[in-house]
């Protein structure tokens, strides 16, 4: 069965994993420093937190703007159930903004259209969870703008969007938000494993994470709140988590960043030879439509079929061509734990769940086994 994503693993990321298990720290040791300052570099942001995973950044992220109970806190409806459970962890309420369906982001008109009504009832989000989905950028300038005119923060879910721009600028540079979250997953751009970052460009979000990562332990004795009772004092002043990331997979993932730009070209490669090649098909799927203000970093290739069968029957029947594909994803609202709450059905976001499907895609695929997935898609659909 051919995957819809995996990992690259070359033979210096192995290395740069033994050199840990073989140094004094395996974890709060230099590897996890050295991470966080390539990821400012590469994403042009003055602060990153690596942490355990891409679900601890984005509920450090909503920790850090200080979203409690009763808050509400609007959600990208297609994206990983993660995105809105981070809001949930903090006690607040979640609310989904509907998408565009021939891209799968956050719909502008939507959003504006969702605002203008939240603020006739006086019940305006404190944050808004866009979703840089399958790689693209969202609109940023265009969501900032909205967000300002009522004081609402923004939090970049770019789990799958690392290696991808925006106005000629990274992803991650946080230009019209407050912060974006990554995901090292083995699915995802570069892995650690498991992994994740939250990037600011925040002075006082990047401090409040970073406690709230380690315990809600200060070390520092300018900041304590009684007196140092000697050499080994340290404070808890909040409930914190442990959300660190071990120096094991920071070498993991600080060499897999070293190959981003590599493995970027060569999905963006890729996605470029799928796009032509059903473009001059007969295959009822069209790619994304990519807007032109942005690059995508293309974590997944999603593509949208017309085909007479339905969207779980041409599932099927891929996988029983060999061809892996999944479908990102059900709309968060359509799961149990949401659906109890009674929320309404979006059309956009029901229209791309019965029409997308993520094709294979990773940087080690070869060209050959595109072409059995373009072969099996054609059959498929005859
Ligand atoms: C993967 C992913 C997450 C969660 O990341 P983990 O590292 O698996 O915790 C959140 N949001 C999106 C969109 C994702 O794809």
């Amino acid at each position: 069965m051919i995957g819809y994503g995996r990992q690259s693993i070359s033979q210096e990321d192995i290395e740069a994993v033994v050199e840990v298990l073989n140094s004094d720290f395996l974890t709060q040791g230099p590897a996890v420093e050295a991470f966080e300052l390539a990821l400012t570099e590469k994403c042009q942001s003055k602060h990153a937190l690596a942490v355990c995973n891409g679900t601890a950044a984005l509920h450090l992220a909503c920790l850090a703007l200080e979203i409690g109970k009763d808050d509400h806190v609007w959600v990208s409806a297609i994206s990983f159930v993660a995105s809105a459970n981070a809001a949930r962890y903090c006690g607040a309420y979640v609310d989904f903004v509907d998408i565009s369906p021939e891209n799968g982001l956050i719909s502008i008109e939507a959003l504006k259209e969702k605002l203008a009504e939240a603020d006739k009832n006086g019940i305006l989000p404190k944050a808004l969870v866009v979703v840089h989905l399958a790689g693209q950028s969202c609109d940023m300038q265009a969501i900032q703008t909205l967000c300002l005119k009522y004081d609402i923060k923004i939090i970049e879910d770019a789990c799958h969007a690392l290696g991808g721009t925006y106005k000629n600028a990274p992803v991650g540079k946080c230009q019209f938000s407050d912060i974006t979250v990554f995901s090292f997953h083995p699915v995802k751009p570069i892995t650690s494993g498991e992994g994740g970052a939250l990037l600011t460009n925040d002075d006082s979000i990047a401090h409040k994470a970073r406690i709230l990562a380690n315990h809600g332990i200060v070390r520092d004795c300018d900041s304590f709140q009684t007196q140092s009772h000697g050499p080994w004092y340290y404070e808890m002043q909040e409930l914190g988590f442990n959300y660190r990331l071990t120096d094991i997979q920071a070498a993991l993932g600080l060499s897999q960043l070293k190959r981003l730009d590599m493995f970027t070209d060569r999905r963006r490669l890729l996605a470029n030879m799928y796009s032509e090649a059903l473009a001059t098909s007969s295959i009822p799927v069209k790619p994304l439509t990519q807007a032109s203000n942005q690059c995508s970093a293309y974590h997944l290739f999603i593509v949208r079929q017309s085909s007479k069968l339905d969207n779980k029957s041409l599932f099927q029947s891929l996988h029983d061509h060999g061809i892996g594909c999944q479908l990102h994803y059900m709309p968060i609202f359509m799961h149990p734990y949401y659906s109890q709450e009674g929320y309404p059905v979006l059309s956009g976001a029901m229209d791309f769940y019965t029409t997308a499907l993520s094709l294979p895609l990773f940087p080690d695929m070869t060209e050959e086994t595109m072409q059995k997935v373009l072969n099996a898609l054609a059959a498929c659909c005859r």
